[in-house]
């Protein structure tokens, strides 16, 4: 019998794992894959963004958003910048984007593990790879809970404990670890998983424009829109791929593009190639230039004014033949092209799979967790980090809230089981 067996070796498992280990819980870490922290290493391209200054609830979504922000009042941004210190972790911040000081996600990693470390070598926490748990039954009577695991001879392994923490994330990303074993095992449980779709993600297009612009990155003004409302928009790179749209523009606005996709609402994206002015300015700004290289087609005479491979579509959507004498054109056909250089339409829109997903939006629901992110139906058994229904905007909260959620659910272990 032990104090705690917590599932999954990410973020949120391992921080828990040394705070267990720290409080003198006989503790057991399992992690499915052959190493911890896989997904730590991928995040915040190789960097690791831990977390972000422009820190309120109203980055936060899900059914567990006021589990979080309970959560969040006593772990906000001031305590786990703390946390990250006390084990070495110095921030460098981005515009407001908090990396390590290394900007390397493997010293993040490396800190963790070295936190666990000690209690391993005093033999009170044990990490388990490569075990993966099928199973959890609680033994009310005994107030026990068994989990299953399979070892790596396809073997089942019982192992008892007072406690269980679930923190197998969600689906995203699966080959990094997480492909939604924890929620099954938990709605084997009786406990509710909310609908899931994947979240920061790309978004996928079936305009063929799309695919004739492969490759290309740009920085522009990115809108989402909804039946010509702006829902939301930013500047930043997008980039256009075989298959659709990305970039930090794209999958920041991907959950926003979920939900109205979820809605069966009509959207589609407008680029701003030229969001530093007016379209009237623009407006003027062609008129001069297209006089001045009269001589030109209008193909040759956008050249160096935009990239070279959205000129035959700005083309093609403002009804403009390339080869036109750019000094014939009237003044409609320049109001229609600096209104195409204003909103390039991107349509046909769909989210990408949880392949390549760095969230999962749904979880265990939020009615399923009382004090402490401890099941209201089970005593003992804990979720944390992505595997609750609760995500983050881009920038920085998942990591937090992965941390935040394992030192919120520290404080809530019983005591009294480190006397086992
Ligand atoms: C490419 C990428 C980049 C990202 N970048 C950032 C970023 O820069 N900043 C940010 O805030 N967020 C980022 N995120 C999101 C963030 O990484 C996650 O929200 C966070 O790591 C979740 O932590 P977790 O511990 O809850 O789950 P996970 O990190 O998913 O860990 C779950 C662990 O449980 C293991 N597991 C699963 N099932 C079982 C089982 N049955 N038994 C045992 N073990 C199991 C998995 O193998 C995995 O190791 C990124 C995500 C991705 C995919």
């Amino acid at each position: 019998m032990t104090d705690l067996v917590i599932i999954g070796g990410g973020m949120c498992g391992l921080v828990l794992a040394g705070l267990a280990g720290e409080s003198g819980f006989r503790t057991i870490l399992l992690e499915k894959t052959d190493r911890v922290g896989k997904k730590i290493l991928a995040t915040g391209n190789g960097r690791c963004n831990l977390a972000n200054r422009d820190f309120s609830i109203e980055h936060f979504h899900g059914s567990a958003l006021e589990q979080a922000r309970r959560v969040f009042e006593l772990y906000g941004q001031d305590r786990i910048e703390a946390f990250w210190e006390e084990n070495g972790i110095t921030y460098l911040e981005e515009d407001g984007r908090c990396y390590p000081r290394s900007l390397q996600a493997s010293s993040v990693l490396n800190v963790l593990r070295r936190s666990i470390d000690r209690y391993e070598q005093a033999g009170s926490v044990k990490v388990l790879t490569s075990s993966p748990a099928t199973k959890i039954v609680y033994d009310a009577k005994k107030k026990v809970y068994r989990v299953t695991v399979r070892t790596e001879t396809n073997t089942q392994n019982i192992l008892e404990a007072r406690n269980v923490v679930l923190t197998t994330g969600g689906k995203a990303s699966p080959r990094l670890g997480s492909a939604g074993e924890g929620l099954s095992i938990a709605e084997h449980m009786g406990i509710r998983v909310t609908d899931l779709r994947p979240g920061l993600c790309r978004l996928l297009s079936k305009d063929p424009m799309v695919r004739r612009l492969a490759g290309v990155r740009i920085k522009a003004r990115v809108s989402l829109i909804c039946e010509k409302e702006i829902l939301s928009s930013m500047i930043d790179e997008i980039l256009f791929t075989d298959d659709g749209i990305s970039g930090p523009v794209v999958i920041e606005q991907s959950r926003l593009a979920g939900d109205m996709i979820e809605a069966e609402k009509k959207i589609r994206i407008g680029i701003d190639l030229c969001e530093e002015i007016s379209k009237g300015e623009l407006f003027a700004l062609l008129e001069k230039r297209f006089r001045s290289l009269m001589d030109l087609s209008a193909e040759d005479a956008l050249e160096g004014f935009i990239h070279k491979k959205l000129i035959p579509e700005v083309l093609r959507i403002s009804g403009i033949d390339r080869k036109e004498n750019c000094g014939k054109l009237n003044r409609k056909q320049l109001g229609s092209l600096a209104e195409t250089l204003k909103d390039i339409p991107v349509t046909d829109l769909s989210l990408d799979s949880f392949r390549e997903a760095q969230v999962t939006i749904g979880g265990i629901a939020g009615e399923e967790l009382g004090d402490g992110l401890m099941s209201r139906k089970y005593p003992g058994l804990f979720f944390g980090g992505e595997i609750v229904d609760l995500d983050g905007d881009c920038g920085g909260y998942n990591l937090m809230w992965a941390v935040a959620s394992a030192l919120w659910i520290r404080d809530h272990l019983p005591e009294e089981t480190t006397n086992g």
